[in-house]
């Protein structure tokens, strides 16, 4: 590899004891480059293993989930939570519903949540956990009976003081209450803390909902006021189409800015009008449709079948699909197009390649695990209420994500500058996370 010599015996392990595991690889490979200064700096870090300790998940959970469909038959799909760090607090990370799945998957995310986590300064610890189940298409009730068969099984693990899960791809509001409910249920205890991204009335926190989505524009802010400008007038293009996605494109509306496109795993949608927020959470929310019905009610707008947004001209991109859904052509086409800032809403959605040509290009890069983070952060918010017993108003709680936004941004910022690199985001956000847990990690001892 390409690694300096002070990390590349740890990804040697790492790829050697995780075979198979190319999205986990691709997660330690980028944060291990990133802070192998940050080790020549610190050879106390060395002698403690922080870096060997910390690519190994201090837990792993595989389970079985066994459920009955609507027609009487017996499904089983396969669940995971990987408990990957709890130095600095309870295991905090998202439950991902999807048939992609798998471990490989699960610990990328759970490695990255450890950083982003860090970078809140909320005092969470990382992880993340799912299962193959594929919740398109399915009922309610089946819905309902899976969520109750997985925490059947994952409960003994969780606990507000232990692990904390919340949402991710197909794991929204509908999906944290069943798996709540059951929580309860068998446990006796109306523990609201243990899951975060509950509804409001019975738990939620405001602005949970939005949080993701608001502070990837608010990040994407963030990085073009540092050059001094502003979103005002920018024509931003978005992928996706669920909760990051939606609430990006209604905060970037909010900030006088032009979001163009929203996509499926079935193309996208441009609309040179601004992409209608109440018609795409009527069609992705309510119907659970496909895009192209977006298309279809909306005479400004156009679907495009198979398509990746990324062929269309904007000032700003926001990815935030899915993992490696942006990749090197996709990077040189935005950059054709004049893009001058990328704030990833998804967890690692750009591949390496497109990774270094934004960088070359002097194109302004948000890394997932900073430019994401206020969902994490809200849901850090949602704790708090819940162990306090009070309740925020929307307002005081948007700018308390605001104001996590700013100092991420500053942090990463801030880490880049004292490690003569500076505008990377990437080097500095990963510099700056690793920093808070390896020094947590010494403290606490082996
Ligand atoms: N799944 C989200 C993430 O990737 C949120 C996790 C949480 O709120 O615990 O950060």
């Amino acid at each position: 590899t390409d690694l300096p010599a002070s990390v590349a015996p740890v990804f040697e392990t790492v790829t050697a004891r995780n075979p198979h595991e190319p999205e986990f690889h691709q997660a330690v490979h980028e944060v291990l480059h990133s802070i192998a200064p940050v080790l020549d700096r610190h050879p106390e870090f060395t002698g403690a293993g922080i870096v060997p300790r910390l690519v190994e998940p201090e837990r792993q959970i595989m389970f079985r989930v066994p459920w009955v469909d609507d027609a009487g038959r017996v499904q089983v799909d396969r669940g995971y939570r990987i408990q990957f760090s709890s130095v600095l607090g309870p295991y905090k990370g998202g439950l991902r519903f999807h048939p992609s799945v798998n471990l490989s998957i699960i610990k990328f995310l759970g490695f990255e949540q450890i950083f982003k986590n860090a970078l809140t300064g909320q005092g969470i610890g990382g992880a993340k956990g799912g299962s193959d189940f594929d919740p398109h298409g399915k009922s309610d009730a089946e819905v309902m009976r899976f969520c109750q068969s997985f925490v059947s099984e994952l409960y003994r693990h969780l606990g507000e003081h232990t692990d904390v899960p919340a949402g991710d791809i197909g794991v929204g509001v509908r999906e944290i209450g069943y798996l709540f409910g059951q929580y309860r249920k068998i446990t006796n205890r109306h523990e609201s803390g243990t899951f975060t991204g509950k509804g409001v009335q019975w738990g939620g926190a405001e602005v949970r909902t939005e949080a993701t989505g608001y502070g990837v524009v608010f990040f994407a802010e963030e990085m073009l006021s540092a050059r001094g400008t502003s979103l005002e007038g920018l024509r931003v293009g978005v992928s996706g189409s669920g909760n990051v996605a939606i609430y990006a494109i209604a905060k970037a509306h909010e900030l006088g800015a032009l979001p163009v496109t929203a996509s499926d795993s079935s193309g996208y949608v441009v609309d040179d009008d601004g992409i209608d927020v109440a018609l795409l959470r009527q069609i992705k929310e309510v119907e659970r449709a496909r895009i192209a019905e977006y298309a279809a009610r909306r005479p400004s707008a156009r679907f495009v079948e198979g398509g990746r947004p990324w062929e269309v001209a904007v000032d700003v991109a926001i990815p935030a699909a899915t993992q490696n859904e942006l990749d090197e052509a996709d990077a040189r086409a935005l950059i054709g197009n004049g893009v001058r800032a990328v704030a990833e809403g998804a967890n690692m959605p750009s591949t390496p390649a497109a990774v270094a040509a934004f960088q070359a290009s002097d194109v302004l890069f948000g890394p997932g695990k900073a430019a994401n983070a206020g969902g994490v952060a809200a849901s850090a918010f949602e704790m708090s209420q819940n162990a306090s017993r009070q309740r925020w108003s929307f307002d005081e709680s948007e700018r308390k994500l605001r104001a996590i936004i700013a100092d991420i941004h500053a942090s990463a910022r801030d880490a880049a500058e004292r490690y003569d690199r500076p505008g990377d985001y990437v080097a500095g956000a990963n510099i700056a996370g690793f920093e808070r847990v390896a020094h947590a990690m010494l403290a606490q001892g082996v």
